[in-house]
C-alpha cells in the first residue's frame, strides 16, 4: 500500500487506542511528510478537531502548503475541504469516501485533484468503530448540516437554462469523465458545441433536465430533436456523490416519458463501453444496444456503443 496512505491509517488506529474516532491524515511535501494527525473528537472534547485539522495545525511548514498534499483515511468534510482551499492545497488522496458525509463535489469544483483509493482497511476501520460506538456516531452526525445527511431534501430539478449553464454542465463532463477514462480537452468540445447549440434553439420537442442539489448543478440529461421520428438522449450526467439513489433512472425516466409525449418513434444514444453504469441504467430501462465503434477520440482509443428504445 502507499506508504503515505499506511501513515495516515497508523495515526487513526492511535486514535482508536486513545478512544478517539479512527480518522487520520497525513500532510506530505517533496515526498516527504511535514506533518500528522487524527481526529479528536472525542479525546479534546473539540468537534472542529477533524484529523486533517489536527494535521494542518501541526505541520511542519518550509513555506505555503500550496505543494502540499494530504492524505486522509476518509473523504474530507466541507469544513476540511474549505480548509484545503484556503490554504491552497491542490491534491488530496483518501482512502475511502463511504462511511460519512463528504465533500468530494466541492473539491472537485474548486479545482482540487481527488484520489479515491477505496481501500477495505479504512472502510473496514470506520464500519466497525460506528457499528460499536453507534450512540456517539449519531451525536456528531446531529451536529452536521441536515443537508449533509438527507441530501435528497436539497435536491431539485429545472428545466430552464440559467447563465453559466453550459459552461458548467460541461465543465461537468469533463472533470467527472475525462481524468478517469482517459480523455483530453476535446471531450469538452465534444459536449459544448452541440449543447451551446441547443442552448440557442432549444425546440418545441426539446428539452434539458437539471439537477440541483443546494443551488449547484449536481446531474443533466435531455432530449435532443434528431429527426422528425428519432429523439436523442444527451448529456446524461449525475455527480458520484449522488450515485446509487435511483436519481439516474429518474432522469432518465422522465426523458423517454417527455420523448414519448413528443411524439417520437424511438430514442436512441451513444455512449462509451468504459462505462458499465451508463449500460446498465439504460439496459434497465429498455434501452437495446444497437452499433459499435471503435476509433480514436478525445487523445484515446474509445469504444463508442449506440443503444436505442422503441417508443411506439
Ligand atoms: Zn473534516
Amino acid at each position: 500500500m502507499d506508504i503515505f496512505m499506511q501513515a495516515a491509517i497508523s495515526e487513526a488506529l492511535e486514535g482508536l487506542s486513545e478512544g478517539g474516532v479512527p480518522i487520520g491524515a497525513i500532510l506530505v511535501e517533496k515526498g516527504g511528510i511535514i506533518g500528522r494527525g487524527r481526529n479528536r473528537r472525542v479525546q479534546d472534547q473539540d468537534q472542529l478537531m477533524h484529523a486533517e485539522m489536527d494535521c494542518l495545525r501541526h505541520a511542519r511548514l518550509t513555506g505555503g502548503y500550496h505543494n502540499t498534499t494530504l492524505y486522509s483515511t476518509l473523504m474530507p468534510c466541507y469544513l476540511c475541504a474549505g480548509a484545503m482551499v484556503q490554504f491552497g492545497i491542490k491534491k488530496v488522496v483518501v482512502g475511502e469516501a463511504k462511511s460519512a458525509p463528504a465533500a468530494m463535489h466541492f473539491l472537485l469544483s474548486h479545482g482540487i485533484e481527488v484520489v479515491d483509493l477505496d481501500l477495505p482497511e479504512c472502510q473496514d476501520m470506520m464500519h466497525r468503530y460506528i457499528s460499536e460506538n453507534r450512540d456517539l456516531w449519531e451525536q456528531f452526525l446531529g451536529e452536521l448540516n441536515p443537508d449533509f445527511l438527507s441530501p435528497e431534501s436539497s435536491i431539485s430539478l429545472r428545466h430552464n437554462l440559467r447563465p453559466g449553464d453550459v459552461g458548467y454542465i460541461t465543465y461537468l463532463h469533463g472533470i467527472l469523465y475525462a481524468p478517469q477514462q482517459g480523455w483530453d480537452h476535446t471531450f469538452d468540445s465534444y459536449v459544448a458545441i452541440p449543447l451551446a447549440e441547443f442552448a440557442k434553439r432549444i425546440g418545441l420537442r426539446e428539452r434539458i433536465w437539471i439537477l440541483e442539489r443546494a443551488g449547484h448543478i449536481v446531474g443533466s440529461v435531455a432530449i435532443v430533436e434528431f429527426s422528425q421520428e428519432e429523439a436523442q438522449l444527451r448529456w446524461l450526467l449525475l455527480h458520484p456523490d449522488l450515485r446509487g439513489r435511483g436519481l439516474g433512472h429518474r432522469l432518465v425516466e422522465e426523458a423517454m416519458a417527455f420523448a414519448r409525449e413528443a411524439g417520437y418513434s424511438s430514442i436512441f444514444l451513444w455512449t462509451v463501453d468504459s462505462l458499465p453504469a451508463a449500460a446498465s441504467l439504460y439496459k434497465s430501462a429498455g434501452f437495446l444496444e444497437k452499433e459499435k465503434v471503435t476509433h480514436e477520440l478525445w487523445g484515446s482509443l474509445v469504444t463508442e456503443v449506440k443503444y436505442e428504445l422503441a417508443l411506439k
